[in-house]
């Protein structure tokens, strides 16, 4: 049977290459994008369905490149309320280290759910806690992105350098590398899927360099080059962890990132903030990606990401939401518009433009996973689309419908397609009883501060 071709016709405005016009809306035959189709213009084959866009803003499926979804069980919980990274760490790790696998697959299921109802297609989870009983969390979670038929990159986290070494986790919430090594080749066989429409792909990420030791990111480099997976990890987030950088290893955290192997185009890193012009101009040269997290960069006061210096140095720039914990939303449009206003104040109106920031959570985000089948909406690229109603009082006397969602501040999306099927219509997520999710979620972030 031949795959259902379906028409999102004349569509009130659609987010496309430059040079590109949709206006006549595109074609989705099966999971792929097959036409763009312009102002006037008719599919070149018949279509089985016909969607009539007219009140829709068709943008790529956004790609959330950073987050913590167990982090939803203690969002805005007091004692962190106003704290910086690294006490917020300190105060929030025995909390953590309780996290059970029921309690991981309904936090999964929440920050997924939101994040898909805000337009996105595509999640990148880091998770590193693995306390005993919670040896299958990468497994846990892979059911989680299944049922709600997103797409996933999914990294394998980890964490070897407990307090007593000079770390600042507690012991009991590390691994030691042996396994931590054995989890990561199990999940990339079992689960890494290769080419373009990968559902589910694995990759490997320590945590930070105050929770893992030198050997560690030196020999998950080296795996990862092996296996081919990408590489991720938080660095450049706060002064604190220069200062500890400069302590602990006698060394800036870009001069320690290229002495354990990944100065490379393989790693994609969290925040990015504290790097002088010397350490942008030589991550641009080896193209290692930058996920920007501006809500939590705002929230912990840790600093501004250089974006557009990154980006003119040869970074690929993404966004990412970062854990519920220092967020606490999981809704990549909500982040887009304030990545647009807190990058504005650094670079100014002209330069932080709509256009710009939904690439960072698009095609930037997709460079940032290392895929190029997703994060742009072309003949041939996977159909991961969200469509907005831009309507209701908040954009009501708006003139531009694009301009309009992320300066209005659109948080819904109407509909969400992942590779050519409907996950979200009229709002809703196929399939998902989100109030009783919220019942049980909300018990699970209840019995997890207990006994605080
Ligand atoms: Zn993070």
């Amino acid at each position: 049977m031949a795959a259902q071709r379906i028409w999102l016709k004349n569509p009130l405005a659609i987010a496309l290459p430059a040079h590109c016009d949709g206006r006549g809306g595109i074609v989705v035959e099966g999971s792929l994008v097959d036409e763009v189709i312009p102002a006037g213009g008719q599919p070149a084959h018949p279509c089985d369905v016909v969607f009539d866009a007219r009140e829709h803003v068709v943008l790529p499926g956004l790609i959330n490149a950073h987050h913590h979804f167990y982090q939803t069980l203690t969002r805005a919980w007091a004692p962190v309320v106003n704290k910086p990274l690294f006490p917020w760490l300190k105060t929030l790790y025995p909390v953590w280290a309780r996290l059970t696998p029921e309690a991981l697959a309904l936090a999964s299921q929440v920050a997924m759910a939101e994040l898909l109802l805000s337009g996105c297609t595509t999640v990148s989870d880091h998770h590193y806690l693995f306390p005993g009983g919670l040896e299958s969390a990468i497994d846990i979670q892979i059911e989680a992105v299944n049922q709600l038929g997103m797409r996933a990159l999914l990294t394998r986290g980890s964490m070897n350098l407990g307090e007593d070494q000079g770390g600042l986790p507690p012991r009991h919430t590390i691994q030691d590398s042996d396994t931590i090594l054995e989890d990561s080749l199990r999940l990339v066989k079992r689960y890494h899927q290769r080419g373009p429409g990968a559902r589910i792909q694995i990759g490997l990420a320590p945590c930070s360099p105050f929770s893992v030791t030198r050997e560690l990111m030196q020999e998950i480099a080296r795996q990862a080059e092996v296996l081919d997976v990408r590489l991720h990890t938080h660095l450049g987030e706060t002064d604190d962890e220069t200062q500890y950088c400069l302590s602990h290893f006698g060394q800036r955290c870009v001069d320690y990132l290229e002495d354990v192997g990944w100065l490379n185009s393989r790693v994609w890193l969290a925040h990015g903030i504290h790097f002088d012009q010397q350490e942008i101009a030589r991550l641009g040269a080896a193209q290692v990606g930058i996920c920007h997290c501006p809500v939590s960069n705002m929230r912990l006061a840790s600093g501004i990401c250089p974006t557009v210096d990154l980006e003119q140095a040869g970074s690929p720039v993404g966004l990412g939401v970062d854990g519920s914990a220092s967020n606490d939303a999981s809704n990549l449009m909500y982040e887009a518009r304030q990545a647009l206003y807190l990058q504005r104040l650094r670079y100014g109106a002209e330069v932080i433009t709509p256009e710009r920031v939904i690439g960072w959570a698009t095609s930037g985000s997709a460079r940032l996973l290392g895929r190029t089948d997703i994060g742009e909406i072309a003949p041939g690229k996977q159909a991961d689309l969200a469509l907005f109603r831009p309507q209701g009082l908040a954009f009501s006397g708006s003139h531009s419908p694009l301009d309009a969602l992320i300066l209005c501040g659109a948080q819904q999306a109407d509909r969400v397609m992942v590779a050519g099927e409907w996950r979200v219509t009229n709002g809703e997520i196929a399939g998902l009883d989100i109030p009783a999710l919220i019942n049980k979620h909300q018990a699970a972030a209840r019995q997890i501060i207990r006994q605080v």
